[in-house]
């Protein structure tokens, strides 16, 4: 397993064609658009380093070796349990989005549906993607989930599109590979990868086989471009201070993916044509990261909780009545969550792989909670923390020499908390409901593992409404077909 520093290291010697700000960038390591999210990636590496916590975050490789758990297939339950309790934990150590489940979760769902595959039309996509796990596994490296088409107009289907590469598809086949073309938006963490792993967004249709395509290939391949997104409050980073970030140490990225005309060889092709499958890959891959929320965005959660306790014990009501009932209710959702992430890894089941896959029911119920819990989390935050979140001096204010002494007296709540202190509790809160972790806290807990609809419809496809209304017409003395035998 590679040190944090091994890992930035081996980043660092990446050729990729990365913009920032309209700007080509070298070295995607130093610049401080991007540097908190180098911190947050290569903590993934420090916890496996950790042995207190080594019973998460280290696992068994292919071939029996230490391997960090992001790279690892789920085998069991407690696994599934584990991934959870293993993001909360580091939701909590970073307060930010670690922008590698993504690609965890599309290992297990390539996994599963790679051998299903073969099972059924006689491919031999298996044993391709069994050779690419064994190598991330042994370099310990990052991969970038690549899910979510640009989509174009969303009334329209793939290949009905004005412009056809507005889905990812092949656009040429060779005897050693294909080659694609098209974009992936909102890629969490893409600069920082090694490798990236390319998927279907969307169930497809025979008529759809040139967008029935998953892959693997290094981050720096010819022909990908990265194009930072901008998140709210991002160019604070440049401003050099501290206490204006919220949280100084960690953030996160998401990335636009260029795909121009890049060369996949045929060994890291795990699906071209096999539309009869694209669905089975995309639920699957769905229910992994619509479980990952039940445990990340809850260890987020629960430093949001402590801040916000910290600011109402800075202005001094931390024991109104109010205030311990609104901390409660916090705790109350925060918790509902957890439990969804954990429910949904105790009712999984294992593939015919091997491979452990989430109760889908749970998992969709998980992240729909996910669309509307955090929300209602932040609105408190937001109630108990009160305006100057938003309105208050910044720190080059509280440090200049002229007015510094006024923002350090007016600002003062209880009398024994320095006001940076307080600022800095403040600060916090507004990052992770208004500023740049908004991004992954806020708008990615409605749209990221799919949009709230997405889950909708699964629940409702999942939830076998005829075996509930038949317990009705039972207990109420109705008879049908189904009932009467069943009678007294
Ligand atoms: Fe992982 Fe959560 Fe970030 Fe998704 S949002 S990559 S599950 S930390
Ligand atoms: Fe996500």
């Amino acid at each position: 397993m590679k040190t944090p520093q091994e890992y930035a290291q081996s980043v660092r010697q990446l050729d990729r064609n990365l913009y920032v700000l309209g700007e080509r960038v070298g070295d995607c390591t130093t610049h401080p658009m991007l540097r908190l999210s180098l911190n947050t990636l290569a903590q993934t590496y420090a916890m496996a380093q950790d042995p207190s916590v080594s019973e998460w975050f280290v696992r068994q490789g292919l071939d029996g070796q230490p391997i960090n758990c992001f790279t690892s297939l789920h085998r069991s339950n407690q696994d599934l349990l584990n991934k959870v309790k293993a993001l909360r934990r580091l939701g909590q150590e970073t307060g930010t989005c670690f922008q590698r489940c993504v690609g965890w979760d599309a290992l297990n769902t390539l996994h599963s549906t790679t051998h299903e595959m073969d099972q059924a039309l006689g491919t031999h996509y298996h044993s391709c993607f069994l050779d690419y796990l064994r190598y991330v596994q042994n370099n310990d490296l990052v991969c970038n989930g690549a899910m979510t088409d640009v989509k174009g107009d969303r009334g329209l289907r793939p290949s009905q599109q004005a412009d056809p590469d507005l889905y990812l598809h092949v656009v040429e086949r060779r005897p050693d590979g294909i080659v694609v073309r098209g974009a992936k938006a909102h890629q969490t963490g893409a600069i920082f990868s090694h490798e990236i792993i390319v998927m279907p967004t969307l169930a497809l249709r025979a008529d759809e086989k040139d967008y029935a395509i998953a892959f693997a290939i290094p981050s720096d391949s010819k022909g990908l471009t990265h194009i930072l997104g901008r998140q709210p409050s991002d160019t604070r980073k440049l401003e050099g201070g501290a206490m204006d970030l919220g949280n100084a140490r960690y953030g996160t990225h998401e990335a636009l993916v260029i795909y121009d005309d890049v060369f996949v060889p045929t060994e890291r092709v795990f699906m071209d044509g096999e539309w009869q499958f694209s669905g089975t890959l995309v639920e699957r891959f769905a229910g992994y990261h619509r479980q990952s929320y039940g445990g990340c965005k809850v260890g987020v959660g629960d430093v949001l909780i402590g801040a916000a306790a910290l600011a109402a014990e800075h202005a001094g009501v931390a024991n109104a009545s109010h205030v311990k009932r609104k901390l409660n209710e916090m705790v109350h959702l925060n918790e509902t969550l957890y439990a969804c992430g954990l429910a949904c890894s105790v009712a999984g089941q294992a593939t015919p792989s091997g491979t452990y896959l989430v109760d889908l029911l749970l998992a969709n119920v998980c992240k729909q909670n996910v669309t509307r819990l955090p929300y209602e989390i932040a609105r408190l935050a937001e109630d108990l923390a009160g305006g100057l979140t938003v309105t208050m001096p910044s720190e080059k204010d509280l440090q200049n020499p002229q007015i510094g002494g006024w923002v350090d007296k007016y600002l003062k709540g209880v009398a024994e908390v320095p006001t940076s202190d307080r600022m800095r509790i403040l600060r916090l809160i507004e990052n992770f409901t208004l500023g740049t972790a908004a991004a992954a806290y806020r708008t990615e807990s409605m749209h990221g593992a799919g949009s709230p609809e997405a889950q909708v419809i699964m629940i409702g496809r999942l939830s076998d409404l005829e075996s509930k209304k038949a317990m009705a017409r039972r207990l109420a003395g109705i008879e049908s077909a189904d009932t009467a035998d069943n009678a007294p």
